[in-house]
């Protein structure tokens, strides 16, 4: 049985998805800069992919700037607001420990080469965030507050439109990276005082290397990719009109359907964490439960098993799942999102993530609960950390 339980990673791209986009990578070949009526084809194409994106957030289509991917989006709004905020002398970026690479990596590059004072917010053993830490975190030097609208690794659903309307309040802008939760989540950008937003085709049966920013009408950080007039003059580059394409379909698609799957996600996320919690002793949920999770979303740490170790037996099953985040796979560091959790370090090894989504079948959440309580009971009789445990349960 050939099993994909990583959607979080990545989604396949929907066929109809993919047929909507045929017709811009021949046919319809046009550089929708150019005068001629046969570009004005593309053109076209993008507006109203624009005008689908746009509606599935409550945003105005103006207000949609595609990127190349979720992480130049995540790029876009810290570089772009921090670097025109430092002119006007406000150079502190409020955001999170468990937040995704593309925003960690680029505080600590606006740290190292701008000089940008970065508060990252601790979370409570559940993932979550407190609206009274990004209160006392604000000074009148804070340019951008950064808050995930949902943990990819743990799914924990964070308090966005309190934030939103707490930054409101305090006239400071409010980003919050999206790429997860638009995949699965009603999302209302003007309800939740949303100031930037950032997305990814490829996370939600689009196709990769496609993303959007969400930028609210009268924003203006300073441009990311410089170069010609395109996305009116935001965002320079020739269009990935496919991709774009695709993107608005994808989004129009998710959005038809999005309760209906969220219902049977969780569901099956909700029978595959009782099953687990009953077969496999010692097993402990990582994350918050029910409708503070992303419906498609399990994690699990077992003491006394490597993570990496269980990815390999599971896949010699046909089982493919994920120890967290795919960006942090090739390290063998603990995930920095577990870590601030506050698990120990050998529990943040011993992790496993499954991420439900459309390929995902009844059938194959059984046959999880079948093979992976075997796994783990055999790496546990092999393991001295798991005899080490027993003692000290035992004492
Ligand atoms: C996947 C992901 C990204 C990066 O998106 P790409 O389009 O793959 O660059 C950013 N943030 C989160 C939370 C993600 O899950």
């Amino acid at each position: 049985m050939f099993v994909y339980m990583d959607h979080t990673a990545t989604t396949p791209t929907s066929p109809e998805v993919l047929k909507a986009m045929m017709p811009y990578f021949s046919e319809n070949f046009g550089n929708p800069s150019s005068v001629y009526s046969f570009s004005r084809k593309s053109r076209a194409a993008i507006e109203k992919a624009r005008a689908q994106v746009a509606a599935a957030l409550n945003a105005d289509p103006a207000e949609i700037f595609f990127t190349g991917s979720g992480t130049e989006a995540d790029n876009w709004a810290l570089k772009g607001t921090l670097e025109k905020a430092m002119k006007a002398g406000k150079n502190h970026l409020i955001t999170t420990a468990i937040e995704h690479h593309a925003i960690l990596h680029t505080a600590e590059y606006l740290k190292k080469y701008h000089g940008v004072e970065v508060t990252y917010l601790p979370v409570d053993s559940e993932g979550f965030v407190s609206v009274e830490d990004v209160k006392n975190a604000i000074t009148d030097k804070t340019a951008l507050v950064s808050v995930m609208f949902a943990n990819n690794e743990v799914g924990t659903i964070e308090p966005v439109a309190e934030i939103g309307a707490l930054c409101r309040e305090k006239k400071i802008p409010f980003h919050t990276d999206a790429v997860q939760a638009a995949a699965h989540l009603d999302i209302d950008v003007k309800a939740m005082n949303i100031d930037m937003l950032s997305m990814s085709a490829h996370k939600m049966y689009g196709p990769k290397g496609v993303g959007a920013l969400y930028l609210r009408k009268g924003l203006r950080p300073e441009n990311f990719v410089h170069g010609g007039a395109q996305e009116k003059g935001r965002r320079a580059a020739t269009e990935n009109i496919a991709g774009i394409v695709g993107f608005g379909e994808a989004m129009e698609i998710l959005k038809s359907r999005l309760e209906e799957d969220k219902k049977i996600n969780s569901q099956r996320r909700d029978r595959l964490i009782a099953g687990l919690l009953e077969k496999i002793p010692h097993a402990k949920l990582n994350g918050a439960t029910g409708d503070k999770r992303l419906p498609n979303n399990v994690n699990f740490s077992f003491i006394g098993v490597e993570g990496e170790t269980l990815l390999l037996d599971l896949d010699a099953k046909g089982i493919s799942a994920s120890t967290g985040s795919a960006c942090s796979s090739e390290s063998l560091d603990p995930s920095h999102v577990l870590l601030a959790l506050g698990l120990k370090h050998e529990m943040a090894h011993g992790s496993l993530r499954f991420t439900l989504g459309r390929l995902t079948t009844d059938e194959q959440i059984d046959y999880v609960l079948d093979v992976l309580p075997e796994i783990v009971a055999r790496r546990r009789e092999m393991s001295p950390l798991w005899e080490e445990y027993l003692k000290t349960v035992k004492n």
